[in-house]
Protein backbone atom coordinates (compact mmCIF):
# COMPACT_ATOMS: atom_id res chain seq x y z
CA UNK A 1 0.00 0.00 0.00
CA UNK A 2 2.16 3.10 -1.02
CA UNK A 3 1.15 6.06 -2.65
CA UNK A 4 -1.93 4.30 -4.50
CA UNK A 5 -4.29 7.45 -5.66
CA UNK A 6 -7.96 7.07 -5.07
CA UNK A 7 -10.96 9.53 -5.87
CA UNK A 8 -12.65 8.35 -2.43
CA UNK A 9 -11.02 7.22 0.84
CA UNK A 10 -13.54 5.77 2.84
CA UNK A 11 -12.26 5.60 6.53
CA UNK A 12 -14.01 3.12 9.17
CA UNK A 13 -16.07 0.30 7.49
CA UNK A 14 -18.91 -0.20 9.37
CA UNK A 15 -22.41 0.40 7.67
CA UNK A 16 -21.70 3.96 6.83
CA UNK A 17 -18.86 3.91 5.40
CA UNK A 18 -19.59 0.68 3.31
CA UNK A 19 -22.63 1.67 1.96
CA UNK A 20 -20.46 5.76 1.15
CA UNK A 21 -18.01 3.33 -0.73
CA UNK A 22 -21.32 1.29 -2.74
CA UNK A 23 -22.92 4.06 -3.74
CA UNK A 24 -19.63 6.05 -4.61
CA UNK A 25 -18.36 3.46 -6.55
CA UNK A 26 -21.35 2.81 -8.66
CA UNK A 27 -20.96 6.66 -9.93
CA UNK A 28 -17.24 5.03 -11.26
CA UNK A 29 -15.07 6.48 -8.71
CA UNK A 30 -11.62 4.70 -7.50
CA UNK A 31 -12.99 4.03 -3.87
CA UNK A 32 -10.51 2.77 -0.99
CA UNK A 33 -11.97 1.12 2.70
CA UNK A 34 -9.65 1.32 5.49
CA UNK A 35 -10.82 -0.42 8.54
CA UNK A 36 -9.08 -0.82 12.08
CA UNK A 37 -11.28 -4.28 13.07
CA UNK A 38 -13.69 -5.72 10.71
CA UNK A 39 -16.02 -5.05 7.91
CA UNK A 40 -19.86 -4.25 9.06
CA UNK A 41 -18.73 -2.56 12.27
CA UNK A 42 -20.88 -2.66 15.01
CA UNK A 43 -23.07 -5.42 12.98
CA UNK A 44 -22.39 -8.29 14.09
CA UNK A 45 -24.09 -11.49 14.03
CA UNK A 46 -23.44 -14.12 16.42
CA UNK A 47 -24.21 -18.28 15.88
CA UNK A 48 -25.07 -19.75 19.68
CA UNK A 49 -25.53 -23.56 19.53
CA UNK A 50 -27.50 -23.37 15.65
CA UNK A 51 -29.49 -20.10 16.85
CA UNK A 52 -28.78 -16.79 15.24
CA UNK A 53 -28.53 -13.58 17.50
CA UNK A 54 -27.39 -10.31 17.51
CA UNK A 55 -23.75 -9.05 18.98
CA UNK A 56 -25.00 -5.33 18.14
CA UNK A 57 -28.25 -4.07 16.22
CA UNK A 58 -30.80 -6.18 15.67
CA UNK A 59 -33.27 -4.71 12.92
CA UNK A 60 -33.38 -1.63 10.90
CA UNK A 61 -36.31 0.53 10.12
CA UNK A 62 -38.21 -0.18 6.91
CA UNK A 63 -37.79 2.55 4.29
CA UNK A 64 -37.32 3.73 0.45
CA UNK A 65 -33.09 3.37 1.09
CA UNK A 66 -33.15 0.48 2.59
CA UNK A 67 -35.52 -0.77 0.16
CA UNK A 68 -33.41 -0.22 -2.62
CA UNK A 69 -30.01 -1.12 -1.48
CA UNK A 70 -32.22 -4.69 -0.69
CA UNK A 71 -33.38 -4.73 -4.02
CA UNK A 72 -29.95 -3.93 -5.50
CA UNK A 73 -28.41 -6.30 -3.87
CA UNK A 74 -30.65 -8.78 -4.75
CA UNK A 75 -31.56 -9.82 -1.36
CA UNK A 76 -35.40 -9.21 -1.17
CA UNK A 77 -36.06 -13.06 -0.76
CA UNK A 78 -33.68 -12.94 2.41
CA UNK A 79 -35.72 -10.34 4.16
CA UNK A 80 -37.62 -11.26 7.74
CA UNK A 81 -40.18 -9.46 9.61
CA UNK A 82 -41.06 -9.62 13.25
CA UNK A 83 -43.52 -11.99 14.04
CA UNK A 84 -44.10 -12.05 17.65
CA UNK A 85 -44.14 -7.97 18.24
CA UNK A 86 -47.60 -8.49 19.49
CA UNK A 87 -46.73 -9.74 22.96
CA UNK A 88 -44.24 -6.88 24.62
CA UNK A 89 -43.97 -6.66 27.97
CA UNK A 90 -43.28 -3.54 29.81
CA UNK A 91 -41.86 -3.26 33.35
CA UNK A 92 -42.78 -1.48 35.95
CA UNK A 93 -41.48 -1.24 39.48
CA UNK A 94 -40.97 -5.51 39.57
CA UNK A 95 -44.31 -6.08 37.83
CA UNK A 96 -44.10 -7.74 34.23
CA UNK A 97 -47.26 -5.96 32.39
CA UNK A 98 -48.63 -7.21 29.01
CA UNK A 99 -48.66 -4.64 26.31
CA UNK A 100 -51.05 -6.17 23.38
CA UNK A 101 -50.32 -5.39 19.76
CA UNK A 102 -49.70 -1.54 20.51
CA UNK A 103 -45.83 -1.57 21.20
CA UNK A 104 -43.85 -2.92 18.20
CA UNK A 105 -40.38 -3.49 18.69
CA UNK A 106 -40.11 -0.61 20.78
CA UNK A 107 -42.10 2.08 18.72
CA UNK A 108 -45.19 2.49 20.03
CA UNK A 109 -48.64 1.64 17.38
CA UNK A 110 -51.77 3.16 17.88
CA UNK A 111 -54.17 0.66 18.62
CA UNK A 112 -56.81 -0.94 20.41
CA UNK A 113 -54.21 -2.73 22.23
CA UNK A 114 -51.91 0.31 23.28
CA UNK A 115 -55.01 1.91 24.26
CA UNK A 116 -55.65 -0.88 26.80
CA UNK A 117 -52.30 -0.93 28.00
CA UNK A 118 -53.37 2.61 29.00
CA UNK A 119 -56.25 1.50 30.70
CA UNK A 120 -54.89 -1.49 32.77
CA UNK A 121 -51.30 -1.16 32.04
CA UNK A 122 -48.35 1.05 33.89
CA UNK A 123 -50.00 4.56 32.68
CA UNK A 124 -53.39 5.50 33.91
CA UNK A 125 -55.96 6.66 32.16
CA UNK A 126 -55.36 10.24 32.68
CA UNK A 127 -51.79 9.75 30.96
CA UNK A 128 -54.16 8.36 27.80
CA UNK A 129 -56.08 11.91 28.28
CA UNK A 130 -53.51 14.22 28.04
CA UNK A 131 -52.06 12.55 25.34
CA UNK A 132 -55.72 12.64 23.68
CA UNK A 133 -55.44 16.41 23.96
CA UNK A 134 -52.33 16.73 21.49
CA UNK A 135 -54.02 17.54 18.31
CA UNK A 136 -55.51 20.80 20.68
CA UNK A 137 -51.85 21.86 21.77
CA UNK A 138 -49.84 24.51 20.51
CA UNK A 139 -46.22 24.47 22.67
CA UNK A 140 -43.64 27.27 22.14
CA UNK A 141 -41.33 24.85 20.25
CA UNK A 142 -37.68 26.44 19.93
CA UNK A 143 -35.30 25.67 16.86
CA UNK A 144 -34.26 22.42 18.56
CA UNK A 145 -36.08 21.83 22.24
CA UNK A 146 -35.01 18.67 23.88
CA UNK A 147 -36.35 15.37 23.43
CA UNK A 148 -38.02 15.65 26.44
CA UNK A 149 -39.35 19.53 26.33
CA UNK A 150 -41.41 18.40 22.80
CA UNK A 151 -42.97 15.04 24.20
CA UNK A 152 -44.29 16.24 27.29
CA UNK A 153 -45.20 19.41 25.71
CA UNK A 154 -47.23 17.24 23.62
CA UNK A 155 -48.62 14.12 25.23
CA UNK A 156 -47.91 15.08 29.02
CA UNK A 157 -45.11 14.28 31.50
CA UNK A 158 -46.73 10.92 32.55
CA UNK A 159 -46.34 9.21 29.17
CA UNK A 160 -43.36 10.69 28.54
CA UNK A 161 -41.12 9.10 31.75
CA UNK A 162 -43.62 5.77 31.59
CA UNK A 163 -43.49 5.14 27.64
CA UNK A 164 -40.90 7.05 25.85
CA UNK A 165 -38.22 7.44 28.22
CA UNK A 166 -38.43 3.87 28.42
CA UNK A 167 -38.68 2.72 24.69
CA UNK A 168 -35.60 5.71 24.21
CA UNK A 169 -33.64 4.55 27.39
CA UNK A 170 -33.88 1.08 25.44
CA UNK A 171 -32.92 2.10 22.15
CA UNK A 172 -30.57 5.12 22.57
CA UNK A 173 -29.34 4.25 26.19
CA UNK A 174 -29.88 7.69 26.06
CA UNK A 175 -31.88 10.41 28.11
CA UNK A 176 -34.51 12.28 26.62
CA UNK A 177 -33.68 15.37 28.18
CA UNK A 178 -30.35 15.49 26.74
CA UNK A 179 -31.85 14.64 23.08
CA UNK A 180 -32.28 16.80 20.24
CA UNK A 181 -35.53 16.61 18.86
CA UNK A 182 -34.26 17.82 15.36
CA UNK A 183 -31.80 14.70 15.28
CA UNK A 184 -34.35 12.40 16.65
CA UNK A 185 -38.16 13.42 16.02
CA UNK A 186 -38.15 15.45 13.24
CA UNK A 187 -41.27 13.16 12.58
CA UNK A 188 -42.73 14.79 15.46
CA UNK A 189 -41.02 18.38 15.57
CA UNK A 190 -41.48 19.46 11.53
CA UNK A 191 -45.45 18.68 11.60
CA UNK A 192 -45.99 20.36 15.07
CA UNK A 193 -43.99 23.02 13.82
CA UNK A 194 -46.53 23.59 10.81
CA UNK A 195 -49.70 23.02 12.70
CA UNK A 196 -50.28 20.02 11.79
CA UNK A 197 -51.44 16.55 15.20
CA UNK A 198 -48.76 14.28 15.40
CA UNK A 199 -51.55 12.19 16.36
CA UNK A 200 -54.02 12.25 13.80
CA UNK A 201 -51.29 11.99 11.13
CA UNK A 202 -50.28 8.92 13.49
CA UNK A 203 -53.30 7.21 13.60
CA UNK A 204 -53.86 7.92 9.46
CA UNK A 205 -50.69 5.60 9.38
CA UNK A 206 -48.13 8.25 7.92
CA UNK A 207 -45.39 7.69 10.41
CA UNK A 208 -45.28 3.84 10.91
CA UNK A 209 -42.48 1.87 11.40
CA UNK A 210 -41.63 -1.77 9.80
CA UNK A 211 -39.05 -3.26 11.04
CA UNK A 212 -36.57 -5.77 9.27
CA UNK A 213 -33.80 -8.24 9.10
CA UNK A 214 -32.63 -10.98 7.48
CA UNK A 215 -32.48 -14.85 7.56
CA UNK A 216 -28.99 -15.22 8.78
CA UNK A 217 -29.19 -12.17 10.84
CA UNK A 218 -27.49 -8.40 9.40
CA UNK A 219 -24.21 -9.93 8.68
CA UNK A 220 -25.77 -10.70 5.36
CA UNK A 221 -26.76 -7.48 4.43
CA UNK A 222 -22.51 -6.71 5.03
CA UNK A 223 -21.57 -9.88 3.07
CA UNK A 224 -23.48 -8.48 0.83
CA UNK A 225 -22.38 -4.99 0.23
CA UNK A 226 -19.00 -6.57 0.71
CA UNK A 227 -19.58 -9.12 -1.96
CA UNK A 228 -21.31 -5.90 -4.67
CA UNK A 229 -18.56 -3.15 -3.64
CA UNK A 230 -15.44 -6.22 -4.40
CA UNK A 231 -17.09 -6.84 -7.86
CA UNK A 232 -17.38 -3.03 -8.34
CA UNK A 233 -12.99 -2.83 -7.81
CA UNK A 234 -13.21 -1.92 -4.62
CA UNK A 235 -9.47 -1.81 -2.54
CA UNK A 236 -10.66 -2.77 1.02
CA UNK A 237 -7.84 -3.11 3.71
CA UNK A 238 -9.25 -4.74 6.68
CA UNK A 239 -7.50 -4.75 10.10
CA UNK A 240 -5.64 -1.33 9.06
CA UNK A 241 -5.80 1.81 11.37
CA UNK A 242 -5.55 4.91 9.98
CA UNK A 243 -3.32 6.80 11.63
CA UNK A 244 -3.06 10.19 10.05
CA UNK A 245 -5.27 12.11 7.42
CA UNK A 246 -2.98 15.17 5.93
CA UNK A 247 -3.78 17.58 3.51
CA UNK A 248 -1.59 17.76 -0.01
CA UNK A 249 -2.57 20.34 -1.94
CA UNK A 250 -6.28 19.83 -2.82
CA UNK A 251 -5.68 16.40 -2.14
CA UNK A 252 -4.92 14.50 1.09
CA UNK A 253 -2.79 11.66 2.25
CA UNK A 254 -3.78 9.19 4.26
CA UNK A 255 -1.44 7.74 6.30
CA UNK A 256 -1.73 3.80 7.44
CA UNK A 257 0.95 1.94 9.80
CA UNK A 258 0.98 0.06 6.57
CA UNK A 259 1.54 2.85 4.30
CA UNK A 260 -0.04 5.58 2.75
CA UNK A 261 -3.37 6.35 0.08
CA UNK A 262 -3.87 9.73 -2.03
CA UNK A 263 -7.59 10.61 -1.93
CA UNK A 264 -9.16 13.60 -3.89
CA UNK A 265 -11.69 12.83 -1.13
CA UNK A 266 -11.80 11.46 2.24
CA UNK A 267 -14.97 10.06 3.91
CA UNK A 268 -14.86 10.19 7.44
CA UNK A 269 -17.08 7.17 8.84
CA UNK A 270 -15.68 6.51 12.47
CA UNK A 271 -17.19 8.40 15.48
CA UNK A 272 -15.88 11.93 15.72
CA UNK A 273 -13.49 10.83 18.95
CA UNK A 274 -12.04 8.75 16.80
CA UNK A 275 -11.16 11.56 14.13
CA UNK A 276 -9.97 13.45 16.78
CA UNK A 277 -6.73 11.40 16.71
CA UNK A 278 -5.95 10.86 12.91
CA UNK A 279 -7.28 14.43 12.08
CA UNK A 280 -4.78 16.71 14.31
CA UNK A 281 -5.28 19.28 11.56
CA UNK A 282 -8.34 19.40 11.95
CA UNK A 283 -8.72 19.19 16.02
CA UNK A 284 -10.67 22.72 16.88
CA UNK A 285 -13.12 21.95 14.40
CA UNK A 286 -13.18 18.01 15.56
CA UNK A 287 -13.58 18.80 19.28
CA UNK A 288 -16.19 21.16 18.96
CA UNK A 289 -18.26 18.32 17.12
CA UNK A 290 -17.19 15.76 20.31
CA UNK A 291 -18.21 18.54 22.60
CA UNK A 292 -21.80 18.38 21.10
CA UNK A 293 -21.93 14.30 20.64
CA UNK A 294 -22.58 12.39 24.10
CA UNK A 295 -21.38 8.83 23.76
CA UNK A 296 -23.17 6.30 26.04
CA UNK A 297 -21.70 2.75 26.08
CA UNK A 298 -24.01 -0.21 26.28
CA UNK A 299 -23.83 -4.00 26.66
CA UNK A 300 -25.36 -6.40 24.89
CA UNK A 301 -25.61 -10.15 26.80
CA UNK A 302 -26.76 -12.87 24.23
CA UNK A 303 -27.62 -15.94 26.95
CA UNK A 304 -28.00 -19.18 25.51
CA UNK A 305 -30.97 -21.54 26.98
CA UNK A 306 -31.66 -25.38 25.88
CA UNK A 307 -34.47 -25.17 24.03
CA UNK A 308 -37.87 -24.59 25.71
CA UNK A 309 -36.64 -23.08 28.12
CA UNK A 310 -38.30 -19.87 27.82
CA UNK A 311 -41.91 -20.04 29.58
CA UNK A 312 -44.01 -17.93 27.68
CA UNK A 313 -43.64 -19.22 24.27
CA UNK A 314 -45.55 -15.86 22.55
CA UNK A 315 -43.18 -13.70 24.20
CA UNK A 316 -40.83 -11.66 21.70
CA UNK A 317 -39.35 -9.54 24.47
CA UNK A 318 -40.32 -6.82 27.03
CA UNK A 319 -38.70 -3.20 27.93
CA UNK A 320 -38.18 -1.63 31.21
CA UNK A 321 -37.09 1.49 32.47
CA UNK A 322 -32.88 0.91 33.23
CA UNK A 323 -33.17 3.11 36.29
CA UNK A 324 -35.89 0.74 38.19
CA UNK A 325 -34.15 -2.83 36.43
CA UNK A 326 -30.84 -2.78 35.16
CA UNK A 327 -31.81 -3.55 31.81
CA UNK A 328 -33.34 -1.84 29.37
CA UNK A 329 -34.65 -4.56 27.08
CA UNK A 330 -34.92 -8.01 26.06
CA UNK A 331 -35.30 -9.89 22.90
CA UNK A 332 -36.37 -13.44 23.22
CA UNK A 333 -35.09 -13.93 19.58
CA UNK A 334 -36.30 -17.24 18.60
CA UNK A 335 -39.83 -16.43 19.13
CA UNK A 336 -39.04 -12.78 17.38
CA UNK A 337 -37.65 -13.68 14.23
CA UNK A 338 -38.89 -17.39 14.05
CA UNK A 339 -35.76 -18.50 12.34
CA UNK A 340 -35.50 -21.62 14.31
CA UNK A 341 -32.19 -22.93 15.17
CA UNK A 342 -30.73 -25.33 18.17
CA UNK A 343 -31.03 -23.09 21.31
CA UNK A 344 -33.55 -20.33 22.73
CA UNK A 345 -31.47 -17.14 22.84
CA UNK A 346 -32.74 -14.01 24.99
CA UNK A 347 -30.65 -10.96 24.32
CA UNK A 348 -30.60 -8.36 27.28
CA UNK A 349 -29.67 -4.82 26.40
CA UNK A 350 -27.70 -2.68 29.46
CA UNK A 351 -26.79 0.85 29.08
CA UNK A 352 -23.50 1.44 31.10
CA UNK A 353 -24.21 3.40 34.01
CA UNK A 354 -25.96 0.44 35.37
CA UNK A 355 -23.38 -2.43 35.03
CA UNK A 356 -19.72 -3.27 36.25
CA UNK A 357 -17.65 -4.14 33.01
CA UNK A 358 -17.33 -7.79 33.83
CA UNK A 359 -18.69 -10.32 30.98
CA UNK A 360 -19.36 -13.26 33.39
CA UNK A 361 -20.66 -11.30 36.37
CA UNK A 362 -23.10 -9.20 33.46
CA UNK A 363 -24.24 -12.21 32.13
CA UNK A 364 -25.23 -14.11 35.41
CA UNK A 365 -27.01 -10.74 36.79
CA UNK A 366 -28.77 -10.72 33.75
CA UNK A 367 -29.78 -14.86 33.86
CA UNK A 368 -30.60 -14.37 37.55
CA UNK A 369 -32.85 -10.99 36.61
CA UNK A 370 -34.81 -13.33 33.96
CA UNK A 371 -35.04 -16.65 36.19
CA UNK A 372 -36.46 -13.75 39.16
CA UNK A 373 -38.99 -12.81 36.31
CA UNK A 374 -40.16 -15.95 35.78
CA UNK A 375 -39.40 -15.92 32.33
CA UNK A 376 -37.06 -18.79 32.12
CA UNK A 377 -36.55 -22.20 33.40
CA UNK A 378 -32.78 -23.25 34.27
CA UNK A 379 -29.48 -21.75 33.11
CA UNK A 380 -27.77 -20.55 30.36
CA UNK A 381 -25.42 -22.65 28.70
CA UNK A 382 -23.53 -20.45 27.30
CA UNK A 383 -23.24 -16.84 27.05
CA UNK A 384 -22.01 -13.90 24.60
CA UNK A 385 -21.10 -10.29 26.08
CA UNK A 386 -20.06 -7.20 23.58
CA UNK A 387 -19.39 -3.58 24.82
CA UNK A 388 -20.22 -1.17 22.79
CA UNK A 389 -20.01 3.06 22.53
CA UNK A 390 -22.88 4.98 20.98
CA UNK A 391 -22.49 8.26 20.25
CA UNK A 392 -25.40 10.51 20.79
CA UNK A 393 -26.29 13.64 19.43
CA UNK A 394 -26.79 15.73 22.79
CA UNK A 395 -29.83 18.42 22.89
CA UNK A 396 -27.64 21.84 21.50
CA UNK A 397 -29.95 24.03 20.13
CA UNK A 398 -28.78 25.36 16.66
CA UNK A 399 -26.67 22.04 15.93
CA UNK A 400 -28.13 20.10 13.09
CA UNK A 401 -25.34 18.30 11.81
CA UNK A 402 -26.85 15.39 9.89
CA UNK A 403 -28.88 17.91 8.01
CA UNK A 404 -25.72 20.24 6.72
CA UNK A 405 -23.62 19.58 3.96
CA UNK A 406 -20.71 20.63 5.52
CA UNK A 407 -18.92 21.59 9.06
CA UNK A 408 -17.98 24.95 8.86
CA UNK A 409 -13.69 24.86 9.09
CA UNK A 410 -13.71 21.41 7.62
CA UNK A 411 -12.77 21.74 3.53
CA UNK A 412 -16.03 19.95 1.68
CA UNK A 413 -14.17 17.22 0.20
CA UNK A 414 -13.66 15.75 3.53
CA UNK A 415 -17.10 13.96 3.84
CA UNK A 416 -18.92 12.98 7.44
CA UNK A 417 -20.44 10.42 8.23
CA UNK A 418 -22.70 8.20 10.65
CA UNK A 419 -21.67 7.97 14.05
CA UNK A 420 -19.08 10.72 13.09
CA UNK A 421 -22.23 13.18 12.91
CA UNK A 422 -23.64 11.30 15.80
CA UNK A 423 -26.09 9.73 13.39
CA UNK A 424 -27.50 6.34 15.05
CA UNK A 425 -29.42 3.69 12.93
CA UNK A 426 -28.69 1.82 10.03
CA UNK A 427 -31.20 3.25 8.16
CA UNK A 428 -30.37 6.62 8.84
CA UNK A 429 -26.82 5.62 8.33
CA UNK A 430 -27.78 3.85 4.69
CA UNK A 431 -30.09 6.64 3.40
CA UNK A 432 -27.45 9.35 4.48
CA UNK A 433 -24.26 8.07 2.67
CA UNK A 434 -26.69 7.45 -0.37
CA UNK A 435 -27.60 11.26 -0.66
CA UNK A 436 -24.25 12.21 -0.30
CA UNK A 437 -23.23 10.41 -3.43
CA UNK A 438 -26.49 11.90 -4.92
CA UNK A 439 -26.09 13.63 -8.10
CA UNK A 440 -26.46 17.73 -6.98
CA UNK A 441 -25.16 17.21 -3.29
CA UNK A 442 -21.53 17.04 -4.78
CA UNK A 443 -19.24 19.93 -3.48
CA UNK A 444 -18.47 22.11 -6.43
CA UNK A 445 -14.80 20.78 -7.83
CA UNK A 446 -14.51 17.30 -6.32
CA UNK A 447 -14.30 13.72 -7.94
C1 LIG B 1 -26.00 -2.36 21.12
C2 LIG B 1 -26.48 -1.59 19.93
C3 LIG B 1 -27.71 -1.86 19.38
C4 LIG B 1 -28.16 -1.14 18.28
N1 LIG B 1 -29.34 -1.49 17.74
C5 LIG B 1 -29.70 -0.93 16.57
C6 LIG B 1 -30.83 -1.43 15.86
O1 LIG B 1 -31.48 -2.39 16.27
N2 LIG B 1 -31.15 -0.82 14.69
C7 LIG B 1 -30.42 0.22 14.19
O2 LIG B 1 -30.75 0.74 13.12
N3 LIG B 1 -29.33 0.69 14.82
C8 LIG B 1 -28.95 0.13 15.99
N4 LIG B 1 -27.81 0.55 16.61
C9 LIG B 1 -27.05 1.66 16.02
C10 LIG B 1 -26.23 1.15 14.83
O3 LIG B 1 -25.49 0.03 15.25
C11 LIG B 1 -25.26 2.24 14.37
O4 LIG B 1 -25.97 3.44 14.12
C12 LIG B 1 -24.55 1.85 13.07
O5 LIG B 1 -24.14 0.50 13.08
C13 LIG B 1 -23.35 2.77 12.93
O6 LIG B 1 -22.66 2.45 11.77
P1 LIG B 1 -21.37 3.29 11.41
O7 LIG B 1 -20.82 2.71 10.18
O8 LIG B 1 -21.70 4.75 11.39
O9 LIG B 1 -20.39 3.10 12.66
P2 LIG B 1 -19.59 1.79 13.12
O10 LIG B 1 -20.31 0.56 12.84
O11 LIG B 1 -19.17 2.08 14.53
O12 LIG B 1 -18.30 1.79 12.18
C14 LIG B 1 -17.19 2.64 12.40
C15 LIG B 1 -15.96 1.86 12.02
O13 LIG B 1 -14.82 2.71 12.04
C16 LIG B 1 -13.72 1.91 12.40
N5 LIG B 1 -12.62 2.78 12.85
C17 LIG B 1 -12.57 3.57 13.94
N6 LIG B 1 -11.38 4.21 13.99
C18 LIG B 1 -10.68 3.83 12.90
C19 LIG B 1 -9.38 4.15 12.40
N7 LIG B 1 -8.57 5.00 13.03
N8 LIG B 1 -8.99 3.58 11.24
C20 LIG B 1 -9.80 2.71 10.57
N9 LIG B 1 -11.03 2.37 11.01
C21 LIG B 1 -11.47 2.93 12.16
C22 LIG B 1 -14.28 1.02 13.52
O14 LIG B 1 -13.48 -0.13 13.69
C23 LIG B 1 -15.68 0.71 12.99
O15 LIG B 1 -15.73 -0.51 12.28
C24 LIG B 1 -27.35 -0.13 17.72
C25 LIG B 1 -26.09 0.16 18.28
C26 LIG B 1 -25.66 -0.56 19.38
C27 LIG B 1 -24.32 -0.24 19.96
Amino acid sequence: MSHEAYDVVVIGGGISGLSYAYYSLKKGMRVAVVERGSLGGKIRTVNMGGSITEAGPEEIVDGPAIRGLISELGLGDRVIAPSASRFYLLYDGGRLVEVPEGVAAGVPRPSPGLLRAFLWGPLGPLDLFRAMLEPFKRPELGEDPSGHDLLSGLFGEGITSGLFETIIGNIYGGSLRRMSSEVYFPYILGPKKRGDSVLLRYMKGMASFGLLSFRDGLSELVKAIVNAINGLGVKAFEGTSVMQVKRDGEAFRVITASGALEAKRVAIATPVHEAVHFMPDYSEHLSWISRMIERTKVAVVNLAYEKGSLKDSRASGFLSSPASFGLSGCTFMENKWRRGGGSCIIRCFVPYSYFTPGGSALAERASGLLSGLGLVDGKPYAYDVSNFTYAIPIYRPGFRPASRWTISGLPPTLVPLGEFLGTTGIYSSISYALTRTQAGSEPKGSP
